[in-house]
């Protein structure tokens, strides 16, 4: 999205504002006590569309006419085969000489040329540009600075020529150095953080894929830290830190990382939306264009820069409106990561609306809309990182449940009764297991079928969940056997609870199933029980005890404990992972 706005004003010479300084243009400008300006209503241009002139062309005294001011016009080319002088006059009127830093903003300028003359009157050249290594800069830094001496009492003539494939976006500036300073250090804190944030997601994220290897992670992985080495591309970072000898890189890799985070983001957002089953067309439109950015990428390196930006900025303003209809179509459809995704677009736009207003003078000019690009596309990523996080959660939980019965599966049982069994000792609070089984439910599914079974089940299924409160949690154990882990609850308690739902199940049942249930339970005090598969084949044992005296009927563990004791080799204990539905 941001991509979109950075290619767009890319394309659209002179969007950015006009400085609208007051004093008249092309004269010298007075440096005394300026700490920054913006040179734009000093700047005198020629534009060279052949880019044959020469500097003895230019600044012979007879070429002087051919420079005219730039007026209000703001000096963005856009796309240009031209090349680009600038001519600019600093006045220094004062007793002491004063130093100077002239800087271009806009790092991703193949060629940048600059001349002054040095003390003994000889023009001094500085050849450099994203073409040549970094090291061809007189400043390291991300950004072109070119430090002047303007002695006492003096006027200094400057030139530049830009010449790019890219976008000429000539944005000029003259600092004192102590301004300099200052600019330096705040810029490169809020990147320092700002990338940083992206570091941070980049690890977690990494972990996460690798502890539960879900495939979300890793396009997730893809699309951030594309995203964030694109931008890093685009402020000038990653030619300074990352390829500082790579030209190519530094200009082929905006494209290359552009492909890239926009594969990224739609395999990201096609895998934690479920749009293949939720939104199956709009799915195979994505597909469509994953392919296309596969293909853009694929030719990047053979096609020059300026035949594929055009169709790659249309191509990604597309994928953005088709990855907000993802989002919009799977919320609709009940997706629960789509609200994270829906939010985290949302903060996304907010971020470039409060830029735009800003731009436009509607909100104050400050650190935060300033920005706010940046800030809403930080916010976003973590939003996402969420995203991909309750997609997890919605796999989990589908894992969890009982597709017949809507309660909790056994295998969520296993993990929770483990949980709450060491929670309790740790605690040192009681915890109770009840172990419930539907009483001749062979003979039932025998003589009324399969079917009304199943129908029976599942009103058994609902007495459990209405007559069990959090944080009590009804299971299927398996066939018709239930459990439900009572944590906090005594001895006395459980089986009241017990009884109640024996109670319940008989006569909710009366009119339709005739259905009886025969429930064993058994409570972990402290000191009793060493693990949590004791306490389950305690409560296991108390209902093969109901189950033998007679059915319908609740056994806590306790009562049935000397009768175990005395007959204990006969007891048909099962274990705690016993196939479920095991006859007894
Ligand atoms: P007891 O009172 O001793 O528990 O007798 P029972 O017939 O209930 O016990 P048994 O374990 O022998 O039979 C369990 C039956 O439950 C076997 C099977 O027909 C039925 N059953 C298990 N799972 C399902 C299911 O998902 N749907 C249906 N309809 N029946 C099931
Ligand atoms: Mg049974
Ligand atoms: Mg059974």
């Amino acid at each position: 999205m941001l991509s979109v706005l950075l290619l767009l004003s890319a394309l659209v010479p002179g969007l950015s504002l006009a400085a609208g300084q007051a004093e008249s243009a092309t004269g010298a400008l007075d440096m005394r006590g300026i700490e920054r300006v913006k040179l734009d209503p000093w700047l005198e241009l020629l534009e060279d569309t052949g880019g044959r002139l020469r500097f003895e062309d230019v600044s012979k005294p007879g070429q002087a006419q051919a420079f005219h001011a730039l007026g209000e016009r703001a000096p963005n080319f856009g796309f240009s085969d031209s090349a680009w002088w600038v001519r600019f006059r600093l006045a220094n009127p004062s007793q002491r000489p004063l130093s100077v830093v002239i800087r271009q903003d806009y790092p991703l300028i193949d060629h940048v040329d600059f001349w002054s003359r040095d003390e003994s009157g000889l023009w001094q050249r500085v050849t450099t540009g994203d073409r040549l290594p970094f090291d061809s800069r007189p400043i390291n830094n991300r950004t072109f600075l070119f430090p002047v001496e303007l002695p006492a009492g003096s006027e200094s003539t400057f030139y530049l020529r830009f010449e790019s494939a890219g976008p000429v976006n000539i944005g000029l500036f003259a600092h004192d150095t102590t301004n300099l300073f200052d600019l330096i250090t705040h810029e490169y804190l809020a990147m320092g953080i700002y990338y940083g944030g992206f570091i941070v997601l980049l690890v977690y994220n990494l972990i996460m894929f690798l502890t539960v290897r879900e495939r979300a992670f890793l396009e997730y992985l893809l699309y951030v830290l594309s995203y964030g080495l694109y931008m890093s591309v685009h402020n000038g970072l990653s030619f300074q830190y990352l390829w500082p000898g790579n030209a190519w890189l530094a200009n082929q890799s905006l494209l290359l990382l552009l492909a890239l985070s926009l594969l990224g983001c739609i395999r990201f957002t096609r895998t934690i939306l479920t749009t293949e089953s939720l939104a199956p067309l709009a799915d195979r439109i994505a597909r469509l264009l994953e392919v296309s950015m596969v293909l853009a990428f694929a030719l990047t390196p053979f096609v020059e820069y300026r035949t594929l930006i055009v169709p790659m900025s249309f191509a990604t303003a597309l994928i953005c409106l088709h990855m907000l209809l993802m989002g919009v179509l799977a919320l609709w459809r009940g997706s629960r990561p789509a609200r994270y995704y829906m939010v985290a677009f949302t903060a996304l736009l907010s971020g470039v609306l409060a830029y735009m207003l800003k731009t436009f003078g509607l909100l104050p000019h400050n650190v935060y809309t300033q920005n706010a690009f940046q800030i809403g596309s930080l916010i976003e990523m973590v939003l996402l990182s969420l995203a991909v996080g309750s997609r997890i959660g919605e796999l989990r939980d589908r894992g969890y449940l009982d597709a017949l019965t809507q309660l909790h599966n056994r295998r969520y049982f296993n993990d929770q009764v483990a949980k709450e069994f060491y929670r309790a000792r740790r605690r040192k609070r009681p915890l109770s297991l009840l172990v419930l089984d539907i009483d001749h439910f062979k003979q039932f599914n025998d003589r009324f079928g399969h079917a009304r079974g199943d129908q029976a089940l599942k009103a058994v299924a609902q007495v459990l969940a209405t007559s069990v409160r959090k944080p009590n949690m009804p299971c299927r154990y398996g066939g018709e056997e239930f459990v439900v882990i009572l944590p906090n609850t005594s001895e006395s308690q459980v089986q009241v609870v017990a009884e109640r739902i024996r109670r319940e199940v008989e006569a909710s049942t009366a009119e339709t199933f005739k259905l009886s249930v025969s429930i064993g339970h058994a409570t972990k005090a402290p000191g009793v029980f060493g693990n949590p598969q004791d306490l389950f084949i305690a409560a296991d044992f108390a209902l093969y005890t109901a189950k033998d005296g007679g059915r319908n009927r609740v056994v806590g563990y306790r009562d049935c404990e000397s009768k175990r004791e005395g007959d204990a080799t006969s007891a048909p204990l099962r274990t705690f992972e016993a196939p479920a539905g095991s006859g007894r």
